[in-house]
């Protein structure tokens, strides 16, 4: 993960990495620089920086549902997304 910017960047050997033109993964808008960067198997994400916080408690809303599962076979888990999201 890495944040964009207009601006040549030192870790990306002088390369200009922007967020300009792009679309965020989470929420479809346009983002600019700075943006949250990541390199996946298939393609580039880009996220705008609120999306990415926002995805991230998703994810560890499903991390947390997938463990209590585990540790509960056969059992609802306590909280419904809708109450969640
Ligand atoms: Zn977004």
């Amino acid at each position: 993960m890495s944040l964009t910017s207009p601006v040549p960047g030192d870790q990306a050997g002088g390369v200009v990495h922007t967020a300009q033109g792009e679309a965020c993964f989470f929420c479809g808008q346009s983002t600019s620089d700075p943006a949250v960067y990541w390199m996946g198997q298939r393609g580039e994400i880009y996220l705008n920086p609120c999306c990415a916080d926002r995805l991230c408690t998703r994810l560890q809303r499903d991390i947390h549902e997938y463990e209590w599962g585990l540790e509960h076979p056969g059992r609802c888990y306590p909280w419904s997304r809708h109450e969640l999201a």
